[in-house]
């Protein structure tokens, strides 16, 4: 009987097998997908290791998690650009790293393996037994019974491990942003920037992206709340305008031609009230472990995996309560996780509505400044005065 069978071997079920492998316990890998890492879904941005220490000051040894292998890393970024539906544009400085995420799940997988762990693709998790005392799953040729002493949901947003263990997985469509993204080649677009484009005609709730990849490819998609957007319409319209019509992106992109097509779902709603029971641990997107602001999963979810790994070793073997995993990520994740939240609903009731960003703008807020907290999830004294303002413009 293995220890652990971590399901879903994205980054965060990869690095929390990795982890809990490396400490010695007996490590079940669980994918449904034929190959790890295909298809991706993401615009395959992280910030620089520079920036993951502005962004999350309470997590140590970033160094091992946020210096992806060179063979994996497309580009590299200097700027993101905020461009609002009232021509007001705001550059800001931010280093990001843009890889292939394909190859970057297949190494996570990999190394896990390499320290131990056992790695079963095409195989899907059916059902949790008991209260996490295994799981039923049908692999290629069977459906069986495994049994372990723990589960991890990594299975990614809306987590089927994580509600079936009874976790507060949100059932609330204002939750989850929907993306939809071209890979694109011929693209004229200057590939220090990540461009990020909001309002409401745009990309409801969220935004839309041009994320460099090289010279002339990026990854250009486009962000949409179910509940915001405009009846009739779905994500894939709004990528149509975003591409045909948009002014601004669609003078980038007028040669451009997409040679892939990257859809998938993302948690917004900030992480559940409770990750963990006494068997079971939901990490990651199944654990509601994103930058709520922006939708970046990937650094949360390799932070957050690998204090599960290591909440795993302690449980089984000193004895600790697996529900120390909440603590754990709470410490060193959940203040950047609570403030992107914060942000994330000022944001949505600021940058939705072009007279709201008009409005802000006039008042000189919408600036470099509050930007960059925007990004690196700050909510200091002035961004707190910038929410009690906006919770009572809401109310008007
Ligand atoms: C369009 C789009 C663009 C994005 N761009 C970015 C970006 O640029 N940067 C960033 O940081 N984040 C981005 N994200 C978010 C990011 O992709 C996720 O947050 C991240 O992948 C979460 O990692 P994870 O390991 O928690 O889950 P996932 O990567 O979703 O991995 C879950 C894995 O579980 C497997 N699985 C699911 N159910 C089962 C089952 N029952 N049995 C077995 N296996 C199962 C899935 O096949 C998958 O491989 C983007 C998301 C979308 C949709």
């Amino acid at each position: 009987m293995s220890d652990v069978i971590v399901v879903g071997a994205g980054p965060a079920g990869a690095m929390t097998a990795k982890t809990a492998a490396e400490k010695g316990l007996e490590v079940l890998l669980l994918e449904r997908e034929l190959e790890i890492g295909v298809p991706d879904k993401c615009g395959e941005f992280l910030p620089s290791l520079e920036e993951m220490r502005r962004l999350t000051p309470d997590v140590r040894d970033l160094e091992s998690l946020f210096d992806p292998p060179e063979e994996f890393v497309c580009n590299r970024t200097k700027y993101v650009r905020f461009i609002f539906p009232n021509e007001v544009e705001i550059s800001v400085d931010f280093k990001g790293v843009v890889v292939e995420r394909k190859l970057l799940d297949k190494h996570l997988a990999n190394e896990a393996a390499r320290a131990g762990a056992d790695v079963a693709t095409s195989t899907k998790a059916l059902d949790i037994l008991g209260n996490g005392e295994g799981v039923r799953a049908r692999s290629l040729d069977s459906l069986r019974e495994i049994p372990s002493r723990t589960v991890v949901a990594a299975d990614g947003a809306y987590s089927l491990i994580a509600r079936r263990a009874g976790l507060p997985v949100s059932r609330d469509s204002l939750d989850y942003g929907v993306g939809f993204q071209y890979e694109m080649v011929n693209v004229e677009h200057d590939s220090d920037y990540v461009d990020m484009y909001l309002g409401e005609d745009i990309a409801p709730g969220t935004y839309a992206w041009i994320i460099p990849k090289g010279d002339d490819v990026a990854n250009v998609g486009t962000g949409m709340r179910i509940p915001y957007k405009k009846p009739g319409m779905n994500v894939r319209d709004y990528q149509h305008n975003f591409v045909e019509n948009n002014p601004r992106s669609s003078a980038k992109l007028r040669r451009a031609k997409p040679t892939a097509i990257k859809a998938g779902c993302i948690p917004v709603g900030g992480p559940l009230e409770n990750t963990s029971t006494d068997r079971v641990i939901a990490v990651g997107d199944a654990g509601g472990h994103t930058i709520s602001t922006v939708g970046g999963g990937i650094p949360p979810g390799l932070i957050c995996g690998r204090l599960a790994g290591q909440a795993l070793a302690s449980h089984i073997l000193e004895g600790g309560p697996l529900r120390e995993f909440d603590k754990a990520w709470r410490e060193r994740m959940g203040r950047t996780l609570e403030n992107a939240l914060r942000i994330r609903k000022m944001g949505d009731i600021l940058f939705r509505k072009k007279k709201r960003i008009d409005w802000v703008s006039k008042r000189g807020w919408l600036n470099e400044e509050m930007i960059e907290k925007f990004i690196l999830c700050e909510m200091d004294t002035k961004m707190k005065l910038v929410e009690k303002t906006l919770g009572l413009i809401s109310q008007r």
